[in-house]
């Protein structure tokens, strides 16, 4: 069986067993904790208080990328670590991982000289090996202005294109965990742990299902705090974190016709331009946060910011706040660093052992997610005693034959009764937005007309045998949290 479709099985075990790792959270990096750990033999629990990719594993940028601008601050091995897994992910999951190219043009005056971007490319190809999806290459203003009719034209110098990957976050985090869970992980969403205290070499987890209410005790000999903005808040964590915000707008490709991914810049601040089948995603944004994580949201000045930065760019598009069709916003956990602007702030991960069997991941990026779970489970294996197996995440591919399907990929899955089936008996889908948020990506293509939330929202009733109540508050709570965006 691909996972545990039930969920009162899956508590079961999860109450019943004793674990040698309790991993808390199924973002990107617990999924990949898991997948890791369970692969090379360990017994694993994953627990998750949302949704899988609830969190910022469903709110990226989604690139698998080096960083072509972390080379300008002299990260040179940060740059040469994601390099090398943007390859690997796209070797182990080629299905979540499209090959991309990236415009960066620049201006006379402004911004960063053409002849500096040239040498960063080709370095950033060397960094990867010099086994990049393309070279990367220069290209005249002619040639920018041929591949991008609607680019600003004054002073426009000419432009570089290098070599990214685009790719789908939260069916990265899904595949990562069907993985996890054929390799024997017993893994559960909207499960939240509260506490846990140590007693005969094991963590007494204090856990609550969220959907009953009902608390239970889990017992690991090993826990990884990988809750990602909510780090810094679980007992026993020593995580600092600074949370900087992220927003990202969803518009028609026809308003913006793009052949490949497109770098803009906001003095420092660089924007992407990322086609997206027959859509394109503009994003992002960096201020800090200080609300609670689960209330982040995208709000106008967002907005505005992107729409002028977009313009400022491709002025005879102007696009406008009507041609938006979906918006997200994410927080990055970063490690905390009091002083200089979020832009600043290194993506470098940390993994902490603060006290014995208790590990905190966080910081990081969706790119390195694969190598963070490696890192971590050697330690923990290691404090461990196991005997365990070696890693192999990087050379066994993600999802076995039988597990690929049309469900999973970095466009949405068609709309059918079958991908919706598929999402509640084998990916763990509780609620109507798991399925058109996170599983499918139906909310973030299109506009859902009421019509459509409701035949979804009945074929998931159907499948899940639930009353017409619970039906109709589904629906509701669908249509009022996946509502368009806020304009305050
Ligand atoms: C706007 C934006 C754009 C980005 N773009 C990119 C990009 O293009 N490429 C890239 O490589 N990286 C990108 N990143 C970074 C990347 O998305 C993050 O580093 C990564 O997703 C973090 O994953 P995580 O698993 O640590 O956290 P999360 O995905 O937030 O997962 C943490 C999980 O923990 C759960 N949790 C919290 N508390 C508890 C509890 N008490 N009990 C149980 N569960 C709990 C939450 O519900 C959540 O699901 C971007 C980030 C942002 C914000």
């Amino acid at each position: 069986m691909d996972c545990m479709n039930n969920r009162s099985n899956t508590l079961t075990q999860l109450a019943d067993g004793s674990f040698d790792l309790l991993v808390i959270g199924g973002g990107i990096v617990g999924s990949g904790v898991a997948r890791d750990a369970a692969m090379r033999g360990l017994r694993v629990g994953l627990v998750d208080q949302h949704d899988f990719a609830g969190g910022t594993s469903g709110r990226s940028s989604r690139l698998l990328h080096g960083g072509l601008r972390y080379l300008e601050q002299g990260r040179v091995f940060l740059v040469r670590e994601a390099s090398v897994e943007k390859k690997t992910i796209h070797r182990i999951a080629p299905h979540l991982a499209e090959p991309l190219g990236f415009i960066f043009p620049t201006y006379q005056g402004e911004g960063r000289p053409l002849w500096q971007l040239r040498i960063g490319v080709k370095l950033y190809d060397l960094l990867c090996s010099g086994r990049n999806f393309k070279p990367s290459r220069g290209l005249s203003q002619a040639e920018t202005l041929k591949m991008l009719s609607s680019l600003r034209s004054e002073k426009l110098l000419g432009s570089v294109c290098y070599y990214d990957a685009l790719t789908n976050d939260a069916r990265l985090v899904i595949d990562s965990l069907r993985s996890a869970s054929s390799n024997g992980a017993v893994i559960s969403n909207y499960v939240r742990f509260h506490d846990s205290t140590r007693q005969d070499s094991h963590w007494h987890c204090r856990v609550e299902d969220c959907e009953s209410g009902q608390e239970m005790t889990i017992l690991a000999r090993a826990i990884v705090n990988a809750t990602g903005p909510w780090a810094d808040q679980v007992p026993h964590s020593h995580v600092k974190l600074r949370l900087s915000k992220g927003i990202h707008i969803v518009i028609h490709r026809t308003r913006l016709p793009v052949p490949e991914a497109v770098v803009i810049t906001e003095g420092k601040r660089i924007l992407f331009v990322i086609p997206w089948g027959d859509r394109v995603i503009i994003g992002t944004t960096d201020t800090d946060y200080a609300g609670p994580p689960e209330a982040v949201d995208v709000d106008s000045a967002d907005i505005q910011y992107v729409l002028r930065t977009v313009n400022e760019f491709f002025p005879s598009v102007a696009i406008q706040e009507k041609d938006i069709v979906s918006v997200w916003a994410g927080l990055r956990p970063l490690i905390a660093n009091p002083d200089g602007s979020p832009s600043d702030i290194s993506r470098a991960h940390q993994i902490r052992c603060p006290e014995p069997f208790w590990w905190d991941i966080a910081g990081g990026k969706l790119t390195t997610y694969r190598l963070m779970a490696e890192q971590a489970v050697d330690q923990i294996v290691t404090q461990l005693g196991v005997t365990a197996q070696k890693c192999r995440t990087a050379i066994e591919p993600l999802l076995s034959l039988k597990q690929i399907n049309d469900y999973s990929g970095i466009k949405p899955a068609p709309l059918c009764r079958d991908a919706v089936e598929h999402f509640v008996n084998s990916e763990w889908a509780m609620h109507l937005d798991d399925i058109l948020v996170r599983r499918s990506g139906w909310h973030y293509y299109d506009q859902l007309s009421l019509e459509t939330i409701e035949l979804v929202g009945n074929w998931m009733a159907e499948i899940k045998s639930w009353s017409q109540e619970r039906t109709k508050a589904e629906i509701d709570a669908s249509c009022s949290k996946i509502r368009h965006f806020v304009t305050p």
